[in-house]
């Protein structure tokens, strides 16, 4: 049922101004809003929030672009090992043509092996993330189901490896929004678990507009 539908009474969330029946946007943490607010966040926002009723994003990854990331880890890698090889064979004698070659066949048979492994595990990561009045969900693949009010959370964007139990074992370069969500376990300070969401950069514009507008607090850059 498009949000728009549900009914408005009351005032914008945002600007407070009164809200007509035409003009209200419910969002997912369950609040109205004007369009004029909504939409000056993000169009975006405002055309995904009049079809769905719940902000939902499945966390999955193309195997092909885990193995992109990781060859284009290695290309960093390579270089620098094969770098380290020519120094130890100058300056054992055992000459610098013995360390390039030996760094290119170490390093491509390193990226062979870690982009088949990369593959299958890039094909395993399932999850899914979701918004509904106020409430955030999540589908773990191994730690099952939990949820959280959405206003105990905390978010910033940051790199998909912040968010590395749902990417096992992968090195994925993306940048996308991290959902911090509290656990009742506390070592020193408080633990979160960290959610992905937005891997693509028209969801990551959703979360991230409609985030900020619901004024999800945005953790600070130096306590990542
Ligand atoms: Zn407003």
């Amino acid at each position: 049922m498009p949000e728009e539908t549900r009914g408005a009474s009351g005032a914008c969330a945002k600007c407070s101004c009164d809200l007509a029946q035409d003009q209200a946007v419910c969002l997912w943490d369950g609040k109205e809003y004007c369009r004029a607010c909504v939409n000056s966040v993000s169009p975006m926002l405002l055309a995904y929030a009049k079809i769905y009723s719940i902000l939902s994003e499945r966390i999955v990854i193309h195997p092909r672009d885990a193995v992109r990331d990781e060859l284009l880890l290695w290309c960093l890698v390579g270089p620098a090992f094969t770098g380290f090889l020519c120094y130890v064979g100058f300056t054992n004698g055992l000459g610098i043509w013995n360390g390039i070659f030996l760094g290119v066949v170490v390093t491509a048979l390193g990226a062979l092996v870690r982009s088949l492994i990369v593959y299958r595990a890039a094909a395993l990561v399932s999850g899914r993330v979701e918004v509904e009045d106020g409430r955030l969900r999540v589908q773990h693949p191994g730690r099952g189901n939990a949820s959280w009010a959405l206003q105990d959370c905390q978010w910033h964007v940051g790199s998909a490896r912040k968010a590395k139990t749902f990417f096992p074992g992968l090195f994925v370069s993306r940048r996308l929004i991290i959902v911090e969500c509290p656990l009742n376990v506390r070592f020193l300070w408080r633990l979160n678990a960290r959610v992905p969401c937005g891997l693509t950069k028209e969801l990551r514009e959703v979360w991230e507009s409609f985030l900020i507008i619901a004024g999800v607090e945005r953790k600070r850059r130096f306590l990542r």
